[in-house]
């Protein structure tokens, strides 16, 4: 069987988790976790890069620190995580979904506006498979209207718009280390990205169980003590060394995810000219990180059916997202603004391909096989 994921490992990080497990200080921010701080910091040019235990408390994070109250609006896709959505559940926002995009699967940013009202604090877009949303224009939106950007940028990690790192182009954006992820800090791990200098001191203490240590072990004052609201918001620096151990690799990971992305693309457009299935689309300016390989057919019918005969062929093929406006906690949290017309439609048809970091080049010809003689 031809499994779905596997996480990348690339060797390189044995050293690193030994060296942290030798050394005297294995708790968050050590050694590691500062290395990996001051590389995504260079990466992004952000103002602030913090690793985080899972994508999900950075998105938490961010929610706290835009200061999503009760009764607060927040808007994003229903075709994501629920992360993305529980973040800003958890402080009592209204989650306000808007339709999504069919070539792209990401939100549809002219349907954005709509949506607004004197409640909404916050736009989440989410980068679906790596892909960026169309960022200029939802920026200039929240400008207009003076709302937050959070880039759900999970998947993002390597993609760029117009050139800027996903992630580097809201007020703050959120990255995972999951094992299904491009890059993993063993198993899970997530980050915060701070483009927004306002946010940093008060991160840091959020980070820090709402406490000031950040600034007590910088000598900054004298002894430490509860300011804020927080929680613990640290891996632990062993996670950061094992991230480390790929952060090194980064360049090759997505060098050879792309091949693997180009290999699909081209070895199943025969079937995308005769209109049988629907490849993903990659808009002018975006540059993705091969993050999933995903394919559309005519419906649900037809993927439950092709995803068994997958699975006979030794495939192990998924499928995705159930929008969450459709989820027992979507009609007590949320409203779906507007009609769905291509949400419910896209996650009913969407199928993703086996992916990893170093699947070999028969493994995807088997696959590419297997779905032609599907159709045929
Ligand atoms: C994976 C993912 C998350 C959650 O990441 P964790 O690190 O597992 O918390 C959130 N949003 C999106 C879009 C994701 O793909």
């Amino acid at each position: 069987m031809i499994p779905f994921n596997k996480p990348p490992y690339t060797g390189n990080e044995e050293k690193h988790v030994l060296t942290a497990m030798r050394s005297t200080k294995i708790s968050g921010d050590g050694h590691y976790s500062g290395l990996c701080h001051q590389w995504f910091e260079k990466e992004l040019s952000c103002a602030k890069a913090l690793l985080t235990p899972s994508c999900t408390h950075a998105l938490e994070m961010a929610a706290i620190l835009v200061g999503i109250q009760p009764g607060d609006e927040v808007i994003m896709p229903s075709y994501t995580f629920v992360s993305t959505a529980n973040a800003f559940a958890l402080r009592g926002a209204t989650i306000v979904f808007v339709d999504i995009r069919p070539d792209t699967m990401n939100i549809d940013e002219r349907l954005i506006e709509c949506a607004i009202t004197e409640k909404t604090r916050a736009i989440v877009p989410v980068h679906y498979a790596g892909v960026s949303c169309e960022m200029d224009t939802i920026m200039d939106i929240a400008a207009r209207h003076n709302l937050y950007v959070i880039e759900d940028a999970a998947q993002g990690q390597g993609s760029t718009y117009k050139g800027r790192a996903l992630g580097s182009i809201g007020h703050l954006g959120a990255y995972s280390f999951h094992e299904t992820k491009n890059y993993t800090s063993g198993g899970e791990g997530g980050l915060l990205i701070i483009n927004d200098q306002q946010f940093v001191s008060r991160a840091e203490i959020i980070r820090e169980k709402g406490t000031n240590r950040s600034q007590f072990f910088r000598g900054m004052v004298d002894k430490y003590s509860w300011v804020d609201i927080g929680s613990s918001y640290l891996p632990s620096d062993i996670q950061a060394a094992f991230l480390w151990g790929q952060l090194e690799k980064s360049i090759a990971i997505k060098e050879n995810r792309l091949t693997t992305w180009a290999q699909y693309s081209a070895g199943l457009q025969s079937l995308a000219v005769e209109g049988k299935i629907s490849l993903p689309v990659i808009p002018l300016g975006c540059e993705h990180n091969a993050h999933m390989f995903y394919l559309k057919v005519a419906d649900l019918e037809v993927r439950t059916n092709l995803l068994e005969y997958l699975a006979k062929q030794g495939v192990h093929a998924v499928f995705h997202y159930v929008p969450l406006h459709s989820a027992i906690c979507g009609e007590r949290y949320s409203r779906f603004h507007g009609e769905d017309v291509h949400t419910t439609q896209g996650s009913e048809q969407l199928i993703r391909l086996p992916i990893w970091y170093g699947i070999s080049e028969s493994d995807v010809a088997q696959v590419i096989g297997a779905i032609q003689r599907f159709f045929r």
